[in-house]
């Protein structure tokens, strides 16, 4: 008997779907981007409960014919492309004709569409790739498609989906990604019938200013200088942030031919522009924008994936490096040098000002697209992007050393009475040395004081007792959507390590008391970077984001290196370190207790 069989449409179909719609913002970029391709000049997105019962899109594009309407729901039904050929020089976002057959199989679609030349629209209605409704109908020229019930077929798919305050930052994250390209379109986000974001049409700058910043205020843009250069290879534009006023929490957008991209080769370019410029944690903010001809990227991989490949990355690395450092240095700069060197690693040499512009040199005869041999053997950047992670290497093995001097370590090592009597040193400003009957015990102070507060602040948050201090004057907080939508769950805790935080406006806050430990820091630098490290954590859940509010304030409150401690004050940090449950790493895994052996010792002599 033959065993082999097609699979009904319905199924290959919510297979696709799988690929293509994991979530409520692939469905939104989705739908968008067809918005966009259809040369929409104003999109409104109206979502409801994180897009899990609804996520409909509204645009004011070419539309589609009554035929055309129906066939978009077909797999590998597309109007973009004819042949293979056309794969190489996209210049619509979608192409694939998956995106429609893929939704439609996993939720239920209502649909509106009208031509400009027409004069009745189609309505078509489809549930789980059924059609159960296609008639006539009047409606506005464009397309407005309603997506109800995501993945109401799929239970796993669904019960897989995160808290509705992620999925939200999802979807507006997606939404960034899109918007920040297209400035030129007006956009509006709705979400449980709250207005969101509205983005008015402008200039790339404004479009910024309007997503991370405040419109009538500039704010957030005059803190960015531009980029522009233009080769034969590629054109880069865009703005960079000053180095004094990176922060640790940054934006870091790359975007190519109109479309998002990650690129850690090129992040990497950008880092080296600043090195020597920003202190420790803090990270450039960017909105960079390449323009290339299309047939030297390659976009024709995974329809979710952002990473693109470049037939030239190593001299896209030169010139967008050296156009970074350009704009850096035309900008006077003030180098901001941190000389507290713990845990980071400045990957080439550390560059203080002047800041020179480096010599790029561009063949000026390179051709990209001279075959498709040299554009294959062009991809090979390995082994220079390898040689820029050296220094990191070094730095790994370096902590595996310590991981096996670490290993040797037992807990009865450092006991509570060995603590008591024994002489502590401080050396560097950075270390408590105390000698063992095993050998000389390294402690890294900062880690050490992080590792105490982080486990003192978690228990605070358990019992919600934070002590609070008054701030003489109250600090405001303005954070965009994404954020807000993040603090809203974060609040009570706050409250209860000891921040007295008010929402002022729908994108902001007032504080007026921090905890009682953090009395001499910026309650806003530190309620960012708490709301910075939950969002980049992906934290979900209340324990996870206890964490990270702990290891924040911790980090935030721990003494610094550089710090002269007195031999009371040392002996009181490690006696309440060998307390923990876990005294020899940070919650983040760093080495915090070193022992040089009284072998290693030895040996030297
Ligand atoms: P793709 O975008 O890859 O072509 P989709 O499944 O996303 O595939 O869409 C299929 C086709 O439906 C598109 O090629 C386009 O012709 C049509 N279409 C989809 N959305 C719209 C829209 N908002 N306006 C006009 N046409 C659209
Ligand atoms: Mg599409």
């Amino acid at each position: 008997m033959d065993i082999i069989h097609l699979l009904p449409d319905s199924v290959a179909n919510q297979i696709a779907a799988g690929e293509v719609i994991q979530r409520p913002a692939s469905c939104l970029k989705e739908l968008v981007e067809n918005s966009l391709d259809a040369g929409a000049t104003r999109v409104q997105v109206i979502v409801r409960d994180a897009g899990r019962t609804l996520l409909q899109v509204i645009d004011d594009g070419i539309g589609m014919s009554e035929t055309d309407a129906r066939l978009a729901f077909e797999r590998h039904a597309t109007s973009k492309i004819r042949e293979a050929q056309d794969l190489f020089s996209l210049r619509t976002m979608g192409f694939r004709g998956e995106a429609l057959a893929s939704i439609c199989a996993v939720a239920q679609v209502e649909m509106t569409t009208r031509r400009k030349e027409d004069e009745t629209g189609t309505l078509l209605e489809i549930h789980g790739s059924d059609i159960v409704r296609q008639e006539p109908c009047s409606c506005p020229v464009g397309t407005n498609i309603k997506v109800s019930n995501l993945f109401f077929n799929v239970p796993v798919r669904r019960k897989f989906l995160k808290t509705d305050q992620t999925e939200l930052r999802n979807l507006l994250t997606e939404f960034y990604h899109i918007v920040l390209v297209y400035p030129k379109v007006t956009f509006t986000f709705v979400h449980n019938d709250e207005i969101l974001l509205e983005l008015p049409a402008g200039s790339e700058k404004q479009r910024i200013e309007a997503v991370f910043g405040n419109p009538k205020k500039n704010v957030y843009t005059s803190a960015f200088v531009d980029i522009n250069t233009d080769t034969e290879l590629v054109s880069i534009h865009g703005f960079v942030v000053k180095p004094e006023n990176a922060t640790k929490k940054s934006e870091q957008y790359f975007f190519v031919n109109g479309r998002y991209m990650r690129h850690p080769y090129f992040l990497k370019a950008v880092q080296t522009a600043y090195s020597g410029m920003l202190s420790n944690d803090y990270q450039p903010s960017f909105f960079i924008y390449f323009t290339i001809a299309p047939e030297a990227i390659d976009v024709n991989i995974h329809p979710t994936k952002t990473e693109i490949k470049f037939a030239d990355e190593q001299t896209i690395f030169q010139i967008l490096m050296a156009s970074v450092r350009e704009a850096l240095g035309k900008f006077t700069l003030a180098p901001q040098i941190d000389f507290d060197t713990t845990g980071s690693i400045d990957i080439p040499v550390a560059q203080t000002h002047p800041v020179s512009l480096p010599k790029v040199t561009v063949d000026p005869n390179y051709n990209p697209f001279h075959s498709r041999q040299s554009y294959v053997e062009q991809q090979r950047p390995v082994s220079h992007w390898e040689s820029l992670y050296e220094g990191l290497k070094n730095e790994r093995s370096h902590s595996e050393l310590n991981d096996g001097m670490s290993a040797s370590l037992n807990d009865d090592l450092l006991r509570p009475e060995d603590v008591e009597s024994c002489p502590l040193w401080q050396y560097a400003g950075k270390y408590i040395l105390l000698p063992t009957s095993h050998g000389l015990v390294l402690i890294n102070q900062h880690r050490a004081h992080t590792a105490v507060l982080y486990h003192q602040f978690l228990e605070q948050l358990r019992m919600t007792q934070g002590a609070m201090q008054q701030l003489l004057f109250p600090e405001v907080l303005v954070l965009p959507p994404d954020e807000m939508v993040l603090v809203d769950h974060l609040l009570p805790d706050l409250r209860a390590i000891g921040f007295d935080i008010e929402q002022l406006s729908p994108d902001s806050f007032s504080i007026q008391g921090l905890p009682a430990q953090l009395a001499n820091q910026s309650a806003v630098l530190v309620v960012q970077d708490i709301i910075h490290n939950v969002r980049e954590r992906g934290a979900d859940t209340q324990t996870e984001w206890r964490e990270q509010i702990a290891v924040t304030m911790a980090e935030s409150a721990a003494i610094p290196n550089g710090k002269t401690l007195s031999e009371e004050e040392m002996r009181e940090l490690v006696t309440k370190l060998v307390e923990l449950p876990q005294y020899q790493r940070t919650a983040k895994g760093k080495t915090i207790v070193s022992l040089l052996s009284d072998e290693e010792i030895g040996r030297r002599f």
